[in-house]
């Protein structure tokens, strides 16, 4: 018979780390741990089926590790009958059934949970104890500090001191190895023929996750996305072996590819190592070491540098950014967005041909990469003037990597300029002429990229000088906008009204204005 519990130690979905810090310093014989599947995580926005079934077989499988060392685990899975679905209530249920004297948990990373843990831990007789997250390679004290000594924060500078303090690709005099902080000059190439990528391992799902996927479509039959090309490492043995195989094969080429996007082509050279490390089955540093071993071994400088600042540089800045900026992040709509989501950003079901085959994708597998969300669906969003929340809450539940603190500033921030400028210092708005420059979709689309009125004009480039046009004033002062808009300027008043006509038919055409 198991005896009395010390410590009830809760591990979240997203923080699957066997060697993280409140685990280290419990002990498998006095305490115990709690994991528990609760509707909650899979409905406060709608979630694909495959993010779904990720967090859900990554927290089984991960759960039979800790079996496998020995802990004592208290496992609440998606259909047991006792099952409460809120992660508040099966704390509460455990506590009541363990009556542990302290309970310890890794620090949320979601200010919506931190606040539910925080409310109930008000309530309870003992200890609560939140532990920082030792996953991330910033203290955010330290990244707290280093925003309030700038007048703004700006990645670039973030990436930098990242650099420096870490002692990554620095030459001997401590200055950027190669001679230059990035290589993007060298890095915004396009394809000229159709490219043949290695392909990335495909996990199979093996019974567990055939269990998980079963109970996903029995319990949550609307969720949008399909299942059948479920192959994301839901280990970390797995997660591994996707990061071996993408620093052997794919890597080199991955810098000067990294905005270049191509019909049926997936990843090309991207890592998708996203939703490993965000459920903390890898860690960042080893990602980082891992690409610099192979700098040693011949990689090209512009590739490793490219892809050690997306871990080091971006990914923490925008952390950084969810948690100094706070709860009021979300609700932020600086450009006064206000209009809906069109449907075919649930269908794949539109005739421009970028948008049908990054949305269709992104349904069939949970993932995109950066370009595709930033420059096709987030772009056209952004241009549309669709409201910020509702495409940030979209690319948090239909991406396997989204989680809030990183999802929300990208969307919100990035994506959206919604935040006035915290993320980025410009919005990142491009007309259909730079989707065609940086990807094939454009040939045999019906629209044109270069037309922006007219019934066979591009709506990316319609919306763009929309977008413009209706924000001129408010961009005036943007030194990194005045070429666009002295473009908008020497645009005829006549050609700028039929613009604007044809962007309000569209609008509402598309569902995303009130007709
Ligand atoms: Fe997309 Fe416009 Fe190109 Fe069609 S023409 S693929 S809508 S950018």
């Amino acid at each position: 018979m198991p005896g009395p519990v010390e410590r009830l130690v809760v591990v979240l979905g997203d923080q699957l780390d066997a060697d993280a810090a409140v685990l280290r310093t419990a002990n498998p014989e006095r305490d115990a741990v709690l994991m528990a599947e609760v509707d909650d995580e899979a409905t406060h926005v709608p979630s694909h089926r495959q993010r779904t079934t990720l967090f859900l077989s990554a927290m089984r499988h991960f759960a039979d590790t800790l079996v496998r060392r020995k802990w004592r685990v208290r496992y609440v899975s998606l259909d047991d009958s006792d099952n409460s679905h809120t992660l508040v209530g099966e704390i509460q249920r455990a506590a009541q059934a363990l009556a542990p004297k302290a309970i310890a948990l890794t620090l949320p990373g979601e200010h919506r949970v931190q606040r539910a843990v925080a409310t109930w831990s008000r309530r309870v007789r003992g200890p609560v104890e939140l532990v920082p997250d030792g996953h991330f390679l910033t203290d955010l004290e330290a990244f707290a500090e280093w925003r309030r000594e700038r007048r703004r924060p700006v990645m670039e500078h973030f990436y930098r001191a990242q650099r420096k303090r870490l002692g990554i690709l620095l030459d001997h005099g401590g200055g950027p190895q190669g001679g230059s902080w990035n290589f993007d000059a060298s890095n915004r190439q396009a394809f000229a023929s159709p490219p043949r990528p290695p392909q990335p391992p495909h996990f199979a799902p093996d019974r567990v996750t055939r269990d998980v996927i079963e109970a996903v479509v029995r319990r949550f039959p609307d969720a949008p996305g399909r299942l059948d090309s479920f192959g994301w490492p839901v280990t970390r043995q797995a997660a591994l072996q996707a990061l071996s195989a993408f620093v052997d094969q794919r890597l080199a080429s991955f810098g000067p590819f990294q905005d270049a996007m191509w019909t049926g082509q997936r990843l090309l050279y991207h890592s998708a190592l996203s939703p490993a490390l965000n459920l903390k089955l890898l860690h960042p540093r080893e990602v980082v070491n891992a690409a610099l071993a192979a700098l040693d071994k011949g990689a090209p400088l512009p590739s490793v540098e490219g892809f050690v600042r997306q871990v080091i540089g971006w990914r923490e800045f925008i952390r950084g950014v969810y948690w100094t900026e706070g709860p009021e992040y979300g609700a932020r709509n600086a450009l006064e967005h206000e209009g809906r989501l069109p449907s075919f950003y649930w269908t794949g079901e539109t005739d421009m041909r970028c948008m049908a085959e990054s949305v269709r994708q992104v349904l069939d597998t949970g993932y995109g990469h950066h370009i595709q969300r930033l420059m096709v669906t987030g772009n056209f969003a952004l241009l549309a003037g669709v409201h910020p929340k509702t495409v940030a809450d979209w690319y948090l539940g239909m991406f396997v990597d989204g989680v809030d603190w990183v999802t929300l500033p990208n969307a919100l921030g990035m994506v959206m300029h919604a935040d006035g400028g915290v993320v980025g210092t410009k919005p990142y708005a491009a007309s259909g002429k730079y989707i065609d420059r940086m990807s094939n979709y454009c040939k045999g689309c019906r629209y044109d990229p270069a037309k922006r009125t007219g019934d066979d004009a591009c709506p990316f480039t319609t919306f763009y000088w929309d977008f413009l046009s209706r924000n001129q004033r408010r961009f005036a002062g943007n030194p990194r906008m005045s070429l666009m808009l002295r473009h908008v300027e020497r645009t005829s008043r006549g050609e700028r009204s039929a613009i604007a006509t044809h962007a309000r038919t569209l609008r509402r055409t598309l569902g995303i204005a009130a007709t």
